[in-house]
């Protein structure tokens, strides 16, 4: 069977570094990078670390609103799916890239699989709700990371087979933390909190993005931010990247293990991620959400993550706050990908029928 995948942006290259091995011993994968993360720190530096395969086909679609982004990707996979002619087309987690790949495929007669559906922070004002939402309802394979996923798609009367298989970041995340534990890294010396922030309801409000200025530089432990290019953008137009880079430790955008060497080293983790709120609780390390909302509930219920959005103070309570006693298992077991595999191949068995 043909299988392309689309992916784009770094979250997606994790992901895929969990898929593409497995798949590609059992069916033919053609690996699609839209060029949504175009640079070297969030895209190449994860092909080399993570074995993700080298993409056979690079659109370099990057820039512009999220809707002339999508639609220009929209432009570049219609003639491409017409020349590949998939058996099924392969998407992951709420991107532009994800609902381009989901909507090109769809309109062409292409079955779908989407990976990581059912998610939802129940935020329409997200481009990425709106992009899950929108994908899920185009895709006839529904590949849950949990059973609130499989929940949510329930109560929305999906019209795509719904299967449950676990968190393929999950599946990287275990798979990379021994060599993470391991590896030199520059950490502080003394406690000290990790910090990311790129969501454009973070970053893209002049208001907001000084809230979040205050909140790290007054934080009560030294705080080791990797700057991903859009908030450091932001943080130049705004004339406020000199008062961050004094207080705070502002890095580049880290490769993923070293990343999560100083995730597991870290007291507890600041974020506005999706991926890194799973992985901070993987981690065993308490996760300050820089967020109102989240589509990973279950980090909340069990005390290993609290939404505090933008409210310093907040954030200072959370870490005074012991983390629980217990961690118990959330996103499956780490062989996520396997099941991924196995739930494309019997559906692809089944048309094929
Ligand atoms: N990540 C990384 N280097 C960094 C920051 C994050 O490798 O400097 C990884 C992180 O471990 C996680 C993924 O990037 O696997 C999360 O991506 P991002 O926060 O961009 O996207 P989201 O998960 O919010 O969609």
């Amino acid at each position: 069977m043909k299988v392309l995948t689309v992916i784009g942006n770094r979250p997606q290259f994790v992901k895929a570094a969990a898929v593409s091995g497995p798949l590609r011993e059992r069916h033919a994968e053609t690996l699609v990078h839209t060029g949504q993360h175009h640079d070297d720190e969030l895209s190449t530096v994860f092909v080399e670390e993570l074995g993700i395969p080298r993409p056979e086909v690079e659109l370099q679609i990057h820039g512009g609103s999220n809707t002339s982004q999508t639609a220009r990707m929209l432009g570049a996979l219609e003639p491409l799916l017409a020349r590949e002619q998939p058996d099924v087309v392969l998407v992951y987690g709420d991107t532009n890239t994800t609902l381009a790949g989901g909507l090109a495929a769809a309109q062409a007669g292409v079955p779908v699989a989407h990976v990581e559906a059912g998610m939802r922070s129940f935020d329409r004002r997200m481009p990425e709700e709106l992009n899950r939402v929108l994908v899920d309802h185009a895709a006839h394979l529904l590949l849950c990371p949990s059973e609130g996923a499989v929940a949510n798609l329930r109560a929305e009367r999906a019209a795509g087979r719904v299967e449950l298989v676990g968190d393929v970041m999950v599946d990287v995340a275990l798979a990379m933390q021994p060599r993470a534990r391991e590896r030199a890294v520059d950490a502080p010396d003394e406690p000290f909190l990790l910090a990311t922030a790129h969501r454009a309801g973070t970053v893209d409000d002049p208001e907001r993005l000084a809230r979040l200025v205050e909140l790290l530089v007054g934080m009560p432990f030294p705080v080791v931010l990797p700057l991903h290019p859009r908030t450091r953008a932001r943080l130049e137009t705004a004339g406020l990247l000199a008062r961050v880079e004094e207080a705070v430790d502002v890095r580049p955008p880290l490769g993923y293990l070293d990343f999560t060497a100083l995730l597991l080293r870290s007291r507890a983790v600041l974020t506005d991620s999706g991926g890194v709120q799973k992985e901070a609780y993987l981690a065993g390390v308490p996760c300050i959400t820089l967020r109102d909302t989240t589509e990973w509930v279950e980090t909340l219920t069990t005390g290993w993550n609290v939404l505090v959005d933008l409210d310093a103070a907040a954030a200072q309570r959370a870490l005074e706050t012991p983390p629980p006693d217990e961690r118990p298992q959330l996103y499956g077991d780490g062989r996520a990908a396997e099941r991924v595999v196995d739930a494309l191949s019997g559906f692809l068995g089944v048309r094929s029928a």
